[in-house]
């Protein structure tokens, strides 16, 4: 199993986490919130085969730790994955715009002058605008939509614009979150946990829980699990050749 955007560092105990996930086989995208997170999340997992560590800064930090962008910077060259990024347009992230705008423009300009890099991006209520930030930025990789909330028009236009998407618990448990689903490309979906930050009948989630996100998809896309799970890790050996 797959899972594409996990916060493993901040999880009680990130080291059992990552134990059970080595055990169980999984693949992991571990996110951070902030560059100077790197160095240690990357540490965890440093001796796991199928866990991968994303450079971010999430938007909801964007006024806080602005001044990590030097470290961001400086980081780059070592990160194979960025995120989370992105903006949020929530009335509690409103009051900082222009600090969020700053930190995942400058994001996107260092990620193309690096070649891209493949980035899952945070979209809450700024679906437009990131699309809008990603199309000045046409060179800046391949950029992941994760837990999507848009509207259809949005939707459509992120597809458009060749974005991959990353789904969750919330999205496959809410009819909203189904009906885009169903739209999506089924060779640009993997699935993702958002762990610890998700939570499945009141109980945190955890990278194992993608197992809900694939038996969902069998009911979506109306196929046996054996060729749910084909499509996935096609979808997953065909995205690594991007980086
Ligand atoms: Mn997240």
């Amino acid at each position: 199993m797959i899972d594409f955007h996990c916060h493993l560092d901040l999880y009680q105990n990130p080291e059992k986490v990552i134990k059970e996930c080595e055990d169980q086989r999984i693949y992991v995208l571990s996110v951070t919130n902030t560059p100077s997170a790197w160095k240690h999340t990357s540490f965890l997992a440093s001796n796991s085969k199928r866990i991968r560590t994303a450079l971010g800064l999430h938007p909801q930090l964007a006024k806080e730790r602005i001044h990590e962008l030097q470290l961001f910077e400086e980081l780059i060259p070592e990160a194979k994955y960025l995120g989370e990024i992105g903006l949020d347009g929530s009335p509690e992230c409103k009051n900082f715009w222009s600090e969020q705008t700053k930190v995942f423009e400058k994001i996107l300009e260092l990620s193309s002058s690096s070649g891209g890099r493949i980035m899952t991006i945070h979209s809450r209520n700024a679906a437009s605008e990131v699309l809008n930030c990603l199309s000045k930025h046409p060179n800046s990789g391949v950029p992941f939509l994760h837990w999507f909330s848009g509207s259809q028009q949005e939707l459509y236009r992120a597809i458009d614009f060749g974005c991959w998407f990353s789904i969750g618990p919330p999205m496959v448990s809410s009819i909203k979150g189904r009906q885009i689903i169903s739209k999506i490309p089924k060779d640009r979906i993997l699935p993702e946990s958002d762990g610890p930050f998700t939570s499945i009948k009141n109980k945190q989630t955890h990278p194992l829980d993608v197992l809900v996100v694939y038996q969902v998809l069998t009911e979506i896309w109306n196929e046996p699990i054996d060729i749910v799970e084909n499509r996935i890790f096609t979808n997953f050996k065909k995205l690594l050749l991007q980086v």
